[in-house]
């Protein structure tokens, strides 16, 4: 009864995050790539606009290519070498179900009532809801408010899986672009600092196609897409951009 009408995606699908970056991260290291945990940038320097060194709380490294890929800090990064990018960061709140037997197929998920709910395998729910009062700013933490409204709606919508027990509870950070679409591009005005950011709630699945998208255009490749869109410099244009409205 709380639905008019809904549209149904037979090539949605669905991946586990943990699964897919530890996946990522086993290929990378098996192709040679070196990663240093726990290891925070401090500092970015260049010389006549030429990105020349990375400084952090541990180390300093000669470089003439960065990519400022820090989710929720890259508004941060993008300063540290001099780059305006007009990104903020906003919580999204999330929360886990019990598990129980398969009762729902594809993720349902309404705009209206601002809600996401998926069934994973094993058997339990994931639920979202975005909350319009937020502040910009780095803050994730669990709210009670999230809760009750997540609550709320579930009952109303979902009755079934309003009767089960929360597990936990989280948040996170999603990076907000001002047309709510990711800026994948060079910084014309600092040669060698790139930016893979501003995902607005979608990096997840926008992930191995970035990765492709971004090593080409470091490579000075013809990217395999028309990336035109996400440059940085959209903004500063007057050109109206086209802003995505499928975020929760
Ligand atoms: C509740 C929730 C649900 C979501 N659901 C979906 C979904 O269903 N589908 C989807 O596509 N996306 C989803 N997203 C969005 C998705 O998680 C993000 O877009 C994606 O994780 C961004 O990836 P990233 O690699 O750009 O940034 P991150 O995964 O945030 O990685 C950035 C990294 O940079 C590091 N970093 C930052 N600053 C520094 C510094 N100074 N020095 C060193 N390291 C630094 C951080 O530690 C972090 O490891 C969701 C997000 C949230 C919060």
């Amino acid at each position: 009864e709380a639905f008019l009408m809904a549209t149904f995606c037979p090539t949605d699908g669905h991946l586990n995050p943990f699964l897919m970056t530890d996946a990522y991260y086993q290929a990378a290291k098996r192709l040679g790539v070196r990663f240093h945990f726990f290891e925070n940038v401090l500092e970015i320097k260049s010389e006549n606009n030429k990105i020349k060194k990375v400084v952090t709380d541990k180390n300093e490294y000669e470089t003439d290519v960065v990519v400022n890929a820090a989710g929720g800090f890259a508004r941060e990064i993008g300063l540290m070498a001099g780059i305006e990018i007009p990104v903020y960061s906003e919580k999204h709140e999330i929360l886990v179900t019990e598990p129980i037997a398969r009762i729902q197929g594809p993720m349902v998920m309404s705009f209206s009532k601002n809600i996401y709910c998926q069934q994973v395998p094993h058997g339990s729910f994931l639920i979202g809801r975005g909350d319009p009062t937020v502040p910009h700013d780095h803050d994730i933490t669990s709210s009670w408010r999230f809760l009750d409204l997540m609550a709320k709606t579930v009952t109303e919508i979902l009755p079934k899986i309003g009767e089960l027990r929360v597990i936990r509870q989280w948040a996170g950070s999603y990076n907000m672009s001002p047309d709510k679409q990711p800026i994948i591009s060079e910084a014309p005005e600092l040669e060698g600092f790139y930016m893979a950011c501003g995902f607005s709630g979608h990096g997840f699945m926008f992930a191995p196609m970035t990765g492709l998208l971004l090593s080409e255009i470091i490579l000075k490749r013809k990217p395999s897409l028309d990336v035109s869109n996400y440059h940085l410099h959209r903004f500063k244009t007057n050109k109206a951009y086209e802003t995505e409205k499928s975020v929760v």
